[in-house]
């Protein structure tokens, strides 16, 4: 152990990566297997291969009441104050331990781990601190600072797990995205480790429940943006919902989410369904808030969704009351066929076979490329027997043109805009690339009402050209931006005329006026800030047209804001 913290030690102290990779490698060559491979866990951050489903089940605090007491007398405040110092548990071990800490190592990494499998599966709080405390009191201080960062999560060397893959490769002669490949397919960078050593890197196979990273997908202006990419283009909507990859096997299901997370006791309603596939599969999708209305059913908005969130388990009631559905979109296994290579064209086929021969048809369903699923903001109280598992309707487009008139019928339908995807592409995990194009709508835009004026710069500054604006707030009025851009010189002459014979108090450089004229304006985010008395502002914001034809009793209310707000922040950490 005590070779693993010092290259940690060295690995922490350049910020070159050539420089990181070239010492793990050397010390992954100087190890053997056994050591190497745990240690490969380890520096990538983590207890245990990520394909287990273990954790330690220790919270800080109880780490912490082992490192004060081994410390010996006045241990507590000494930690407290050396952690105030370092901002980081380990390091402030290292400090409260080297006085008594015993001075030559006799851990090994190996038992490291073994004592690390074994408070994991320790019953009671009392044994895994007794095997804890065992542990660090047989560790030099170099060696606990880094078991507390390895048991932690928080090495904070400059590792990722990237860069141990090319650590792998660089010591055992092979190419980096073999290694990359073969711990995504095994979930388990010790794994791969070891068939690199061995030149057997391509007999790595998929093994399933545990997440592969996500395909990314990249902003376009325009359908002729897509298509300066790719010829043919499978084209689905844009749900509002979170991202989710279904593992399914023999029944047995776990949902993940897009940060890698565990997400299944969430969404209980979601696992028939999935475990009615008749193959294995790992399936990636969308989760929605789900209507069962109608002969499909139909998704709810985003807003809706969040109430579901960031819970681990869900009360019946929530389960009633926010009903969800997962709407597949891709498959990157299939049977016992990892299908990620594939082109998309293929998967999609594939996709088609697993829902045409699931088990359970009424809780699974494809839609025909034609079906719609929209979004329409009411919550109709569920039926019991609902359809939860959806394919994504696809089509094809061959032209902008076709895109196009998909984009505005997607957008009349409530959802945020079009998908484009390369039908040849395979599916890249982890990676925003060019295969995966996202067409939105500008993020919304708010009819707001003028409530104050100012003179603008330069050749603008004889008139009236920076707005200030409000959305509703029960019966009040509350500003949320300021907008600079977007009439022309003629409208804004004519309204600095209006404005002028409106105001309603005079404050010199600013006039309030009569909150009656509404504008459209658009806008790339909402934030929250204390500018405005409303909590909230706008970022860019920029006016779109003036809304003569609005009242300003029919202007965009608060809650409306926050609702983008809360669409710009859907995926909470805990999600
Ligand atoms: P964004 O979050 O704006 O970067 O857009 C990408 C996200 O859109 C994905 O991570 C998915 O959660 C979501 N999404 C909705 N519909 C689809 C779809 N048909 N295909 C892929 N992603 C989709």
């Amino acid at each position: 152990m005590q070779q693993l913290a010092t290259i940690c030690e060295a690995v922490g102290g350049t910020t070159k990566k050539n420089e990181k990779t070239a010492m793990v490698a050397e010390y992954f060559r100087s190890r053997d297997l056994d050591s190497a491979a745990t240690s490969a866990i380890f520096l990538s951050g983590r207890v245990f291969p990520a394909y287990e489903e273990r954790t330690l089940q220790i919270g800080g605090t109880q780490l912490w009441r082992v490192i004060a007491e081994l410390a010996g007398p006045g241990g507590e405040a000494r930690l407290t104050m050396a952690f105030r110092k370092h901002g980081d548990l380990g390091s402030a071990a290292y400090d409260v331990l080297q006085p008594t800490a015993p001075a030559n190592s006799t851990l090994a990494v190996t038992e490291v781990e073994a004592v690390l499998h074994h408070v994991s599966a320790a019953r009671g709080a009392a044994t895994k601190l007794r095997l804890l405390q065992d542990l660090l009191a047989r560790a030099t201080a170099l060696e606990a600072k880094y078991i507390v960062k390895i048991m932690t999560g928080e090495l904070r060397i400059g590792l990722k797990e990237s860069l141990v893959e090319e650590a792998i490769a660089h010591a055992f002669s092979a190419t980096s995205s073999a290694v990359q490949r073969a711990d995504m397919l095994l979930g388990d960078i010790g794994g791969a480790l070891r068939l690199a050593s061995a030149g057997r890197l391509d007999e790595a196979r998929m093994r399933m429940f545990h997440p592969v990273g996500f395909m990314l997908a990249s902003p376009a202006q325009d359908a002729d943006e897509a298509f300066s990419y790719f010829e043919h283009a499978s084209v689905e909507d844009k749900y509002d919902g979170i991202r989710a990859q279904a593992h399914a096997s023999a029944g047995h299901v776990r949902l993940f989410s897009r940060t890698l997370d565990d997400i299944t006791g969430s969404f209980p309603e979601l696992v028939p369904g999935l475990a009615a596939f008749s193959e294995d599969a790992i399936l990636d999708g969308e989760i929605l808030a789900w209507s069962a209305d109608g002969e499909t059913g139909r998704a709810l908005p985003f807003s809706t969704l969040q109430k579901r969130l960031g819970r681990k388990r869900v009360a019946d009631s929530m389960l009633r009351d926010v009903p969800v559905a997962f709407v597949v979109f891709d498959v990157l296994y299939a049977g016992d066929e990892l299908v990620l290579d594939r082109p998309l064209s293929e998967r999609a086929a594939t996709l088609d076979r697993l829902f045409a021969a699931a088990r359970a048809p009424a809780t699974v369903r494809t839609i025909a490329p034609q079906g719609v699923l929209m979004f329409e903001p009411a919550v109709e109280s569920p039926a019991e027997h609902v359809v939860r598992i959806l394919r994504a309707p696809s089509a094809r487009a061959d032209s902008p043109a076709e895109i196009e008139r998909m984009f505005t019928a997607a957008q009349a339908r409530g959802n945020e805009g079009l998908m484009i995807k390369d039908l040849r592409s395979p599916y890249t995990p982890g990676r925003r690339g060019r295969s995966w194009l996202k067409l939105k709508r500008e993020l919304a835009t708010l009819d707001v009402v003028v409530t104050a004026v100012e003179f603008g710069h330069g050749k603008r500054a004889s008139v009236l050209s920076d707005y200030t604006f409000a959305v509703r707030y029960g019966d009040r009025l509350v500003n949320i931006g300021k907008a600079y851009t977007g009439l022309t010189d003629v409208e804004i002459l004519q309204m600095t005329g209006w404005f002028l014979t409106h105001t309603t108090a005079d404050h010199g450089f600013l006039r309030e006026v009569e909150p009656t004229v509404v504008i459209e304006v658009a806008f790339n985010a909402v934030m929250r800030s204390d500018r405005h008395d409303s909590g909230f502002a706008l970022r860019f914001p920029r006016i779109v047209r003036l809304r003569p034809d609005k009242p300003p009793e029919e202007i965009d209310t608060l809650e409306r804001v926050a609702e983008i707000y809360a669409r710009q922040h859907k995926l909470p950490k805990s999600a």
